[in-house]
């Protein structure tokens, strides 16, 4: 915070409203050293007062930590900029999960296959307890890494109607009973209730992937 900026601030909006120091003392209940202080720069109001002096000086409590007068407009700018980086940072993450989404599948599958073959194979060989063993661990690890490609499928991005082009995040049940192909999945779309295939799409706006 800028306390000489703060204090100029304050100067400028008590004299804005007509008032000496002294004046705007005596409606705070302070001593005009105090008022003295904060537009050198010194020191800061109170918090106890903070929300007095604001109306009497007919400022928001914002515009006095940043020392000068918000325009609306600013704001507004200022909360588009913050939503769409908001928005691209959630993007980018739910890309990121579905790529690794992607990566578990592709190393986990012929991990699987090569286990269950060696398993067999290792039984064939009279070493039943090994073979069954490598056969129980490709079997966990193929459902444990359905568990969290389920999971990122849920958490990651949006599914997108067919039918109204409405893009919703399921609930984890209807994620987890829907027959997929790839990516897309069987669901009832909550906007307009028609069932069908609904694709992945990283974004909440129509027209964008
Ligand atoms: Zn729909």
């Amino acid at each position: 915070m800028d306390q000489e900026k703060i204090g100029k601030f304050i100067q400028q909006s008590r004299k804005e409203q007509g008032l000496t120091q002294a004046a705007l003392a005596e409606k705070l209940g302070i001593t005009d050293r105090a008022v003295s202080k904060w537009e050198t720069g010194h020191s800061l109001p109170d918090a106890a007062i903070m929300q007095d002096l604001c109306e009497i000086l007919h400022i928001e409590i914002s515009e006095l930590f940043a020392g000068e007068h918000i325009v609306m407009e600013n704001y507004k700018e200022y909360a588009e900029t913050l939503i769409l980086e908001m928005k691209q940072q959630e993007e980018e993450s739910a890309k990121r999960l579905l790529f690794i989404e992607k990566c578990l599948i592709y190393i986990i599958i012929p991990v699987y296959v090569v286990m269950i073959l060696s398993g067999a194979y290792v039984c064939n060989e009279g070493m039943i307890p090994i073979g069954c063993l490598l056969i129980a661990v490709a079997v966990i690890s193929v459902v444990a890494t359905g568990i969290i490609g389920l999971h990122i499928e849920h958490k990651a991005g949006y599914y997108e109607c067919p039918n109204c082009g409405e893009r919703y995040v399921p609930t984890y049940n209807a994620v987890l009973w829907a027959p997929h192909i790839g990516t897309a999945r069987k669901m009832r779309c909550p906007h307009c209730n028609q069932r069908g295939y609904h694709k992945k799409v990283i974004s909440k706006e129509r027209g964008e992937n």
